[in-house]
């Protein structure tokens, strides 16, 4: 019997096999999910000028330092709203209207917002009179560049852009960045008994649903699905296809690694990639190597389940490293298990949970399919939240031992 080899080795396997693929201009605007090549620089001040933080008057601090014990009564000479070019002179004894976001005229150190004046917005293109002075020089001013200077990089090299680095990179006015190409992936099922999604299946017959689970995940990388498609369990029709998509930068298949007596992925590419038997439940059989044309090929077995596994534990690592993402590996966080399970010896089991929220004080993880571990439970992979990962020398889970968890999606 082939020894085990344990899922850190694997995964070093295939992560020295990986060369991140080369770097391209793309619009700020159209880089959402690619992976930063070169540190972002900011084009801009943010703020990109002296902007006040309150609706209500510039004002010279002088004017109204003692307004708390002497109201300060001052005479409007301007009026500048957000998106205003306005630079209002302000001698002693003036102010300006002035709203937030609104550049401070040059000669105001300070703004009173209506709150603190007796009138408020009435009166307000007329008279001030201030009744509670600014705590100091510059009050309600946000100061140009205090948060990020021209110059400064707004995102290291590496970094994900998601909407909260586009706000940031729009906002540092940068207009182009250096990504990562998207890596180009092909997703095969294998499988005689395969109908497309969507079709009836006749007798023996099932739903394809190992492409449209590898399509999905293969999109959620910042990668680029080419081809998403399925062979019978004739080998030729393999080989063919992967003729055809000798470019590609990855070849993910499904299904025809074991030990069966119809295995085309085993029969078409055997001699060329390397066949292995995983310490790991569900995913024990895996193929990986290097096509000639260049392409990484990820031979995964066939129960959806050990796909959705072995998608998280192999592929996806792989493909955020071809974009040179700085964090391939998702956090993992320790949570107690609300039930006790079986885990088998020798092997690292990754089971999909749910999260019991029953007490926000202290959450607790179960696993998603009722049926137990079984890795053709595909229904139950519905429910899943994220995954249990148990190490290969723990023999059982029991109730309340903490597990390592990884979350998927963001707890609600
Ligand atoms: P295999 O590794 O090809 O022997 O497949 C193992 C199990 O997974 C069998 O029960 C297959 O019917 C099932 N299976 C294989 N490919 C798919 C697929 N694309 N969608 C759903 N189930 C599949
Ligand atoms: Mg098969």
């Amino acid at each position: 019997m082939t020894e085990l080899v344990t899922v850190d080795a694997h995964l070093t396997r295939i992560l020295d096999a990986v060369a991140p693929l080369s770097a391209e201009a793309v619009a700020a605007a159209d880089a959402a999910g690619r992976t930063l090549a070169e540190d972002a620089i900011a084009a801009v001040d943010i703020p990109a000028f002296d902007n006040s933080a309150m609706d209500g008057f510039a004002v010279r601090f002088a004017d109204v330092a003692d307004a708390a014990s002497s109201p300060a009564a001052l005479r409007v000479v301007g009026d500048v709203p957000a998106g205003s070019a306005d630079d209002p002179p302000i001698g002693a004894g003036d102010a300006a209207r002035i709203m937030t976001g609104a550049r401070v005229p040059s000669d105001a150190d300070a703004v009173v917002p209506f709150e603190d004046t007796a009138g408020g917005l009435s009166g307000s293109l007329d008279a001030a009179v201030v009744t509670a002075a600014p705590r100091a020089r510059g009050a309600h001013i946000r100061r140009r560049a205090e948060d990020m200077a021209a110059g400064d990089v707004v995102l290291p090299a590496g970094s994900l852009i998601g909407p909260l680095q586009l706000s940031a990179l729009v906002a540092a006015g940068v207009t182009t960045v250096r990504a990562s190409r998207r890596p180009r992936v092909v997703v095969v099922s294998t499988g005689s008994e395969l109908v497309p999604a969507g079709t009836a299946a006749g007798p023996g017959q099932i739903p394809d649903s190992n492409s449209t689970l590898l399509a999905g995940l293969v999109a959620e990388t910042g990668a680029e699905v080419a081809l998403r498609t399925s062979v019978g369990d004739d080998p030729l029709e393999l080989t063919s296809l992967l003729a055809r998509h000798a470019g590609a930068d990855a070849i993910i298949t499904s299904g025809g690694v074991s030990a069966g007596a119809y295995e085309p992925v085993k029969q078409a590419l055997d001699g060329r990639i390397r066949f292995s038997k995983v310490a790991m439940q569900p995913g024990k059989p895996q193929a990986f190597g290097t096509l000639d044309g260049g392409a990484l090929f990820f031979g995964l077995p066939g129960n959806p389940v050990s796909v959705a596994v072995s998608f998280e534990a192999f592929v996806r690592p792989a493909l955020l490293a071809l974009q040179g993402r700085d964090r391939i590996h998702r956090a993992s966080l320790r949570l107690p298990a609300a039930t006790a399970w079986r885990t088998p010896p020798g092997r690292r089991q990754h089971v999909p949970i749910v999260v019991d929220r029953a007490d926000a004080g202290g959450w607790r993880v179960r696993p998603a399919t009722a049926g137990g571990s079984g890795s053709h439970l595909v229904g139950g992979l519905g429910l899943a939240e994220g995954y249990a990962i148990i190490p290969a020398e723990t023999s059982a889970v029991e109730e309340g031992d903490l597990v390592e968890v990884v979350l998927l999606s963001p707890p609600f």
